[in-house]
């Protein structure tokens, strides 16, 4: 059939190509080990095969699938493919797209309780369900079971004073997490500054304003220091690529002396470079003893924390105030599902309510309203996605997948060791392994450069303390053994080709010096 008209789709359109779109993502996924991992497009490639204008009359459902097929397919980045091993896993499954589609379906925009009461009530449901299977201290889960049998509605906007004043919230992304966390800690502190000393302007404090957090945290800290206006510390790390309280504690008293106001520690629980871990007893002692608003970044490794035997990384969560991790990348939740727990809420809505006339509603006194949480004041119903992946998967499930990716990182991480031209930087806890040719950065560069070029597989680098290496993440949703083989013989290939042009070109010598 084709068709130009000016209505788009009927329902009965809906009905046939929404089963077509389902065949072709179920298609897609089926076969995605046979493409490139990395699509071959040059930046611009896309304009000159679309047309200039939009089109005046509409097209048909085949016209437009035909051009995904002929302009976005090669230009498509396979992150779910089985030789994908950059960045961090980017979180899917089929009970969460199902999901997904059902949000768009019922196309509803819940900023507040009456703008979708389903909406605003699963989330923090699905909040407690999570927070619970990671175990988080009870101050973050309002539902704990001490008050099974109070009605949950309470948990409303004006219950600033209510004994369980913690809770959670699903936003768009850690970056936002970890801004909404500093805007309210930013908040507190200001306020008790006017406190001590009701003469001083806002601007004076701000401008005192510190900020601490380790070298290898994300950049999104730094960005949200950026837009806070607020200073922000970098410091350095120990030999376990950990933050440590001494260090901390040294700049916080150097800054002090300065005159300067410390008010945010942001810890992090698996950064990004190389999964390490802060030491969050140590940086939560000083935290209280200096009255700092503690941040736990959780944002990949975080979800091990629904293991057991991970439950030790939760040391030092008495401390925390507030804390982010995204099962966006390692729960099987499509982006985005970016979850935040508070141990005030009311800090949190303090920093960022405004209650306009138009936005108020009846019931406002009894039900949170989850606009106070973030920036936009929109919300997607991002929870369907978690309810529907938990109930699909189960904790069981959901426990499986996290330690399939953490056994299958040991076995690559053994096939690396046993290979004497590598070696592995870090600890190998969690889905990712750090490598690299022993010798010179510009070795495992050059690794590097021949692997993403091969479009066999894709990895990315990084660098701590000068010394340049390759990120192994484990990311597809059903990686295997046979998985990391073939990705280990694929980097093996490489190197034997690189390690030959190398000692082409130096004398044996000079190999020896660098390779020891
Ligand atoms: C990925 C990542 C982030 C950024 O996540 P967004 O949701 O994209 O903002 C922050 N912190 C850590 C540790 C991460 O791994």
């Amino acid at each position: 059939m084709s068709k130009s008209n000016t209505t788009g789709m009927d329902h009965e359109d809906f009905r046939r190509c929404g089963k077509d779109m389902v065949d072709f993502i179920a298609d897609y996924l089926t076969n995605i080990s046979e493409r490139r991992v990395t699509p071959e497009v040059e930046p611009g490639y896309l304009r000159p095969m679309l047309p200039r204008n939009a089109p005046e009359k509409g097209e048909s459902w085949e016209d437009i699938m035909k051009d995904v097929e002929r302009a976005i397919m090669p230009g498509i980045t396979h992150w779910q493919h089985p030789r994908f091993h950059a960045y961090f896993p980017a979180g899917n499954s089929y009970p969460s797209i199902l999901a997904e589609m059902l949000s768009s379906g019922l196309g509803i925009v819940g900023f507040s309780w009456a703008a979708s009461p389903a909406c605003t009530e699963l989330e923090p449901i699905t909040l407690d369900w999570l927070g619970r299977m990671m175990s988080l201290p009870a101050c973050f889960l309002p539902f704990n079971p001490a008050h099974d049998n109070e009605p949950e509605i309470s948990i409303a906007n004006t219950d600033c004073d209510s004994q369980h004043s913690g809770g959670g919230a699903l936003l768009g992304s850690a970056s936002e997490s970890i801004l909404v966390a500093m805007l309210a800690a930013r908040t507190n502190k200001m306020k008790s500054k006017r406190l001590e000393k009701p003469s001083i302007e806002d601007g004076q404090i701000l401008s005192k304003l510190v900020c601490y957090t380790s070298k290898l945290a994300h950049s999104c800290v730094e960005k949200a220091g950026l837009i806070a206006m607020v200073k922000v510390r970098q410091l350095a790390v120990d030999e376990h690529y950990s933050l440590r309280g001494k260090t901390l504690d040294e700049c916080i008293q150097a800054d002090k002396q300065k005159g300067l106001i410390p008010f945010f520690v942001c810890g992090t629980l698996g950064t990004t470079s190389c999964c390490s871990l802060d030491n969050f007893e140590e940086l939560g002692q000083i935290c209280r003893r200096e009255n700092l608003w503690f941040h736990v970044d959780g944002a990949y490794a975080g979800a091990a924390l629904i293991c057991n035997e991970f439950q030790y990384l939760i040391k030092g969560f008495e401390y925390v105030d507030s804390f982010n991790t995204n099962p966006n990348k390692w729960l099987l939740i499509n982006f985005d599902c970016s979850c935040f727990w508070v141990r005030d809420k009311c800090a949190v809505i303090n920093a960022m309510s405004v209650d306009p006339l138009y936005l108020q509603h009846k019931h406002a006194e009894k039900a949170t309203d989850l606009r106070h949480w973030g920036i936009a004041l929109s919300r997607r119903f991002r929870s369907l996605k978690l309810w529907f992946t938990i109930r699909s998967y189960g904790v069981e499930g959901l426990q499986h997948y996290i330690r399939e990716h953490c056994r299958l990182a040991k076995v690559f991480a053994s096939l690396i060791n046993e290979d004497d031209r590598f070696e592995i930087i870090g600890d190998v806890v969690f889905g990712l392994v750090c490598f690299r040719l022993k010798g010179k950065n510009k070795l495992t560069q050059k690794l590097l450069l021949c692997l993403n070029d091969s479009g066999q597989i894709h990895v990315i680098p990084s660098m701590v303390n000068e010394i340049f290496f390759i990120r192994f993440a484990i990311c597809a949703k059903d990686a295997c053994e046979y998985d990391m083989h073939i990705a280990f013989q694929i980097i093996q290939t490489h190197a034997d080709g690189i390690l030959f042009e190398y000692q082409k070109t130096t004398s044996s010598t000079s190999i020896l010096k660098s390779l020891s």
